[in-house]
């Protein structure tokens, strides 16, 4: 039987996993809905290949350009914030959420409202609006299946178990381009070698969140509302392999991992074909001529976005909102070479310091204290530079 699925973010780096892993297993899959922000070729494309009846694109000014693109086809094209959401929903019964950042938020929503299966990777929606979302999923039974390697490694590890029976998740990270690097060599980092990410090929922005180790810390966030447990019982290790994709712990002592070659590739097919399994091209692991398996404690003086991060999950409220705002602000100034890289995490800390918001109530209130912060960060760094 087919699955029809919408792909949100259909021309980012996971859209074009999904992509591939949908063209190599045609009979199973129907694409009903895509979507870009503004690459409107990209997105033509995405429709070509697979004969999406949707494509939404965030950016108005593109309508014109991907109607004109698509004429002829059978697609019907939108564009807006009204149109994300409506490809998310339309036809399809899983969601693939690969929108980066906050923009994702809506769409995503619409489809945990409307009950339907989403296989989640944009992480940003879980960090800002995690209780929001695990409490409409529990209320429309919509399932969210992890697309984050990590989460998805535990998701793994968990099945069949009871909640009561675990004691902690250990939450692995390669520890990014900087592991080894001394604090002067990061200070002086550039946007290529941040980007330069040592296992994954990635976007800019979760690219350089790994290598301040940020990624991190928003994963921290987002097994805390995907799997309900509190701070002090999800750990972090660097592993600088990143083989071993995340670990649970269970009463008994018994450790369950799960391992594979780094590409997303296997964690996607794992959300497009649950509950079942299908084939993938990816590399089949070789431990031996791995031959090492590392871990390290992260070190917190190097990487302080670790602990920030961890605050703001235990501050609760509106911290991760802006734990998460200021950061794709910092990450987007940086990247453009306005700020150096350690002032990364110095903004986020300050944005942090700034902020005095009532817990967000609906999604709008998310978007609010998004927006406020977004602004707040902007004149903050304006003001430093004068
Ligand atoms: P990319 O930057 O490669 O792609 C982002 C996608 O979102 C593109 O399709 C882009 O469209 C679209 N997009 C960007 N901004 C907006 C907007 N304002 N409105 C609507 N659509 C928008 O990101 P990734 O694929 O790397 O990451 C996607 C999500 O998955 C992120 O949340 C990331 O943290 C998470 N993730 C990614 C992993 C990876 O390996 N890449 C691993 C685990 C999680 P356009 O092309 O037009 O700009």
């Amino acid at each position: 039987m087919t699955r029809r699925i919408a792909i949100l973010g259909a021309t980012g780096s996971i859209g074009k996993s999904t992509l591939d892993l949908v063209e190599r297993n045609r009979e199973r899959f129907e694409v009903t809905a895509v979507t870009a922000a503004t690459n409107a070729d990209a997105l033509a494309d995405v429709v070509r290949r697979t004969g999406a009846s949707f494509a939404a694109i965030a950016d108005e000014n593109r309508y014109r350009e991907l109607a004109e693109l698509l004429a002829g086809t059978n697609c019907e094209v939108a564009a807006g914030e009204e149109a994300l959401a409506e490809a998310a929903v339309r036809d399809a019964e899983l969601v693939i959420a690969a929108i980066v950042g906050c923009a994702g938020l809506k769409p995503t929503m619409a489809a945990v409202r409307a009950g339907l299966t989403v296989a989640l990777a944009n992480k940003e929606a879980l960090v800002t609006a995690g209780a929001l979302m695990t409490g409409s999923a529990a209320a429309s039974g919509s399932t969210l299946l992890p697309v984050d390697s990590e989460h998805n490694a535990i998701f793994q590890c968990l099945a069949g178990s009871h909640a009561e029976d675990v004691s902690r998740i250990i939450l692995t990270a390669s520890g990014g381009p900087f592991r080894t690097a001394s604090a002067a060599a990061i200070d002086a980092a550039t946007p290529a070698q941040a980007v330069a990410h040592p296992n994954w090929s990635m976007g800019a922005k979760i690219s350089v969140d790994s290598a301040t180790l940020m990624n991190k810390g928003l994963e921290l966030i987002e097994a805390h509302y995907l799997f309900g447990l509190p701070s002090a019982r999800i750990d972090i290790v660097i592993h600088p392999q990143s083989v071993v994709h995340s670990l649970v712990e269970f009463v008994d002592g018994s450790v369950l991992a799960q391992l594979g070659s780094p590409d997303m590739r296997i964690p996607i097919a794992y959300a497009l074909a649950w509950p079942e399994r299908m084939a993938t091209p990816t590399q089949p692991l070789d431990l031996a001529s791995i031959a090492r398996l590392e871990f390290e404690q992260p070190d917190p003086q190097r990487f302080p976005a670790l602990r920030l991060a961890r605050e703001a999950l235990e501050a609760g409220a509106a911290a991760p909102v802006v734990l998460n705002a200021a950061n794709e602000i910092a990450v987007a100034s940086f990247l453009a070479g306005s700020i150096r890289f350690p002032q990364v995490v110095d903004v986020v800390q300050e944005a942090l310091n700034a902020a005095d918001y009532d817990a967000p109530g609906s999604i709008d209130d998310v978007l609010e204290i998004d927006r406020a912060t977004r602004e707040k960060v902007k004149s903050m760094m304006q003001a430093s530079c004068t």
